[in-house]
């Protein structure tokens, strides 16, 4: 388990005598132990967890690093006496993440303690993958890779893109993907000029791309993958799409690194698209981080001001998309190192004619 390692990674960089983790995912992040409410608090040098009575008991065997605290309800009462006792002034809040509502009745359980927003201390964190992160992350890619494959199996014409999205979905699970990290996208011929379109009764046709974005789900972590076939044939412009689309993403993979700025990568695959006249049609950021949540921060987009580090899972997914005509968009997950990237997807990116 390598919980106490995240904890000791927070207890560093908290920007106030304490903080409370009461959001659903941070609290799993930190404690490793999924439930549906509680309150981690969390000093320099101590850790409790505040749970009602439907997980006392198991966070008191499942979290041995945490000092397990028996709530009613909200349990604000007892945090707030626990802050007294522990002589907490100052208490840092998830103020990205906590409703006004839970706000206010933390204000009026400790007047006399200030509290201060945690930012993004928590998504930055977690922005660094660790080990066994990665791992997970790689299970939930294997699992989209070996449903790929065998989906390619049953891609035809006369199939519509609701039968293509369930068969897929129905492999993911065969394969050991405990959920979906997203609602599957399969969208053919037309549809697939739209980035985010959802798979209809439309039947595959002869001469259609047929685009497929999708990702399993893993003991929290995601995967997300998009490749995009030919059904029948494909045209010499749909073919010099595909050839842009795939060198954009390519040239990008090249680029990433430690050190390299999100905004450049992003700038690199728009220029691989400008020099063949598609850049006006690629209409989203080149990609985005991922992990328990499938966008995470950073992005490799236009707007971005932040720089790649080693230990971040990026997707590289350029695309273009023709309105009323058809779409292309590959898309990768990769792990940044110091000298490069590690490429997490193993489903082959020639054009494949189906
Ligand atoms: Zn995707
Ligand atoms: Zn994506």
């Amino acid at each position: 388990m390598k919980q106490p390692g995240r904890l000791t990674r927070f207890q560093q960089s908290l920007p106030a005598q304490a903080a409370i983790v009461t959001s659903n995912l941070n609290r799993y992040y930190l404690s490793g132990f999924l439930g549906t409410a509680g309150t981690l608090l969390v000093t320099k040098d101590k850790v409790f967890y505040l749970a009602d009575g439907r997980y006392f008991e198991a966070v008191s065997q499942k979290v041995p690093f945490a000092k397990a605290v028996l709530v009613k309800s909200k349990g604000w009462d007892e945090l707030a006496a626990l802050c007294a006792e522990l002589g907490i002034g100052q208490l840092a809040f998830e103020d990205l993440e906590m409703t006004v509502a839970s706000y206010r009745a933390l204000e009026k359980a400790m007047p006399g303690v200030s509290l201060v927003g945690l930012a993004d201390a928590l998504p930055r964190q977690r922005a660094i993958k660790d080990e066994q992160e990665l791992s997970l992350i790689q299970k939930a890619q294997s699992v989209t890779d070996r449903a790929y494959q065998e989906l390619l199996n049953f891609i035809r014409a006369g199939v519509t893109e609701r039968e293509v999205a369930h068969r897929l979905e129905e492999l993911m699970a065969g394969f050991g993907g405990q959920g979906l990290a997203f609602d599957t996208i399969a969208v053919a011929g037309t549809h697939s000029s739209q980035p985010h379109g959802r798979p209809s009764d439309y039947v595959l046709a002869d001469g259609d791309f047929l685009t497929l974005d999708f990702g399993a789900a893993y003991e929290g972590y995601c995967s997300d993958m998009t490749r995009t076939v030919a059904i029948g044939h494909a045209t010499d412009e749909m073919r010099l799409v595909y050839g842009t689309v795939l060198e954009a993403q390519q040239r990008a993979i090249e680029m990433i690194a430690a050190g390299v700025s999100c905004r450049e990568v992003d700038a690199l695959a728009r220029s691989v698209m400008q020099k063949q006249g598609f850049e006006q049609y690629f209409v989203h950021s080149l990609g985005h981080s991922f992990g328990m949540e499938i966008h995470e921060q950073p992005g490799l987009s236009q707007a971005s001001e932040q720089t790649l580090e080693a230990g971040m899972v990026m997707t590289v997914e350029p695309g273009i998309y023709l309105p009323g005509r058809f779409g292309v968009r590959i898309e990768d997950d990769v792990f940044v190192t110091q000298t490069g990237c590690i490429n997490l997807t193993a489903s082959p990116k020639e054009l494949l004619i189906l």
